[in-house]
């Protein structure tokens, strides 16, 4: 009897990183692929909860007590970080066996150094891109040398992509410190390297750049979108869980949800890693306070002191929550509209729910992906900042009210994507036929 094909997921340390490809894992589960998902000792030892069905194992970025807080900065954290990770990830793949055992690492793109040491292993190495494909090829133009930084235009004209502006372009290229954009652009150093380069989206949703950057990297394959099958194709109920998180969910905030009409509530959350000023926490606590719909705004533990100080948690009309599963809160028919900073995970969750959504992106990504959703995919509204780069009340609560109270547009094509998104996942689909095609070649590598 022929042994199970083996992969290696190695995740970055991040929910939005390790999210998409723990699930990407249960779909080669599910095809017969063992799999052993791998992140740094830090970052699990401080996971609320693990998936019990797959194994774990752990590198070292080299601070595993403290993780990037011990190591005072982001510049120092990637330095150690890219001279213990492939140190320990080598003995890690020794102690598998080697290419004996290990048929193929998947590693976060975010590794650059991860292709050299599965190829000196002669294991296939295949990239996953977890950011979306208009931001991916952003990167890659940096890295070709073909977009100069700093940015001198004040429009982009990228192959495949729809006219950018200084305001949809990642926030890494302003500043004066590029540590984040070095970083990001460096994934594309090594990109060549590998077999396989997959990405955490559909080809309906990015077609002409899916068409175009195939030239370019024939091993691309769109694979996604990885989100829990009970929310998506519903091929497997029980699947209704990432499975891991660093944050504890309140979930009495379901309930809470039970007891308003159907589209009445408006869920703002802006996922793991944003942290907005006092002003901009002040403004949209008294644009929720104001606004007619009901809401429920998730406030990690870490930004709750900016809340401002009378701003009660739970009245009839709001829920302030640490946390929450957001999947069951997008799919509640309570949920109206989803007031999000526009990370990638994010906005493939409510594309794929059929949610309709305010765009207040924050760092990083977030500027594309609101271009994206608000005039390309136009299931949103991008919420505009004013010169010190805060949204106002005023012109949340308009965004707000354009989607609760009329406009039918956004939700129609919100609910158009779902039906693309399930139909990429399904027998037959872009997506699943991908899969299925990578799955095989595991068999016979
Ligand atoms: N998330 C969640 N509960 C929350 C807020 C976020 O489960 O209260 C999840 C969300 O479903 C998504 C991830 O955390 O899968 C956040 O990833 P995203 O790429 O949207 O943003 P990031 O955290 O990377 O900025």
């Amino acid at each position: 009897m022929a042994t199970r094909a083996h992969c290696l997921v190695l995740a970055y340390p991040a929910q939005g990183h390790i999210n998409p490809m723990l699930q990407f894992s249960k779909l080669l589960e599910r095809q017969g692929v063992r799999i052993t998902l791998v992140t740094t000792r830090f970052y699990y030892n401080n996971l609320q909860t693990v998936p019990p069905s797959i194994a774990l194992e752990t590198i070292s970025d080299g601070f595993d007590n403290g993780g990037p807080k011990e190591a005072g900065g982001f510049k120092p954290y990637l330095e150690r970080f890219w001279e213990v990770g492939p140190l320990t990830f080598s003995e890690l793949l020794e102690k598998h066996g080697g290419s004996k055992h290990v048929d193929c690492v998947v590693y976060d793109s975010f590794f650059s150094w991860a292709p050299e040491v599965a190829k000196r292993f002669g294991i296939v190495g295949a990239a996953y891109l977890t950011q979306n494909m208009a931001v991916n090829s952003i990167y890659y133009h940096v890295h070709l040398g073909k977009l100069q930084v700093p940015l001198k235009q004040h429009q982009f004209s990228l192959p495949a992509m729809p006219k950018l502006y200084l305001q949809d372009m990642p926030s890494f290229f302003f500043g004066e410190d590029f540590t984040f954009l070095d970083f990001v652009v460096s994934q594309f150093s090594s990109i060549h390297k590998a077999d396989w380069i997959l990405c955490n989206t559909f080809y309906d949703l990015d077609k002409e750049i899916a068409d175009w950057i195939v030239k370019v990297w024939p091993q691309f394959k769109t694979i996604g979108p990885n989100i829990p099958s009970f929310f998506l194709d519903k091929q497997w109920e029980d699947d209704q869980d990432y499975g891991v998180t660093e944050f504890k969910s309140e979930e009495h905030c379901m309930e809470w949800l039970d007891e308003k009409p159907k589209g009445s509530v408006v869920y703002v959350s802006f996922g793991s890693m944003a942290s907005f000023g006092e002003e901009q926490m002040e403004e949209i606590a008294w644009c929720l306070r104001e606004c007619s719909s009901y809401f429920l705004w998730v406030v990690r533990a870490s930004e709750e002191t900016k809340l401002p100080k009378d701003f009660e948690r739970k009245t009839e009309k709001g829920l302030v929550v640490k946390w929450c599963s957001q999947l069951k809160v997008l799919a509640h028919e309570a949920v109206g509209c989803f007031v999000t900073h526009c990370g990638w995970n994010s906005t493939l969750e409510t594309l794929c729910l059929g949610v309709p959504t305010v765009a207040v992106p924050y760092w990083s990504d977030q500027n594309t992906n609101a271009k994206l959703v608000s005039e390309v995919w136009k299931t949103g509204t991008r919420a505009v900042v004013d010169e010190k780069k805060v949204v106002r009340r005023e012109t949340l609560k308009h965004c707000i009210n354009e989607i609760m109270n009329g406009c039918r547009e956004m939700k129609n094509n919100a609910i158009q994507w779902r039906s693309l998104a399930v139909r990429a996942v399904t027998e037959g689909g872009s997506s699943y036929e991908n899969i299925k095609e990578f799955v095989n070649n595991l068999w016979h590598s």
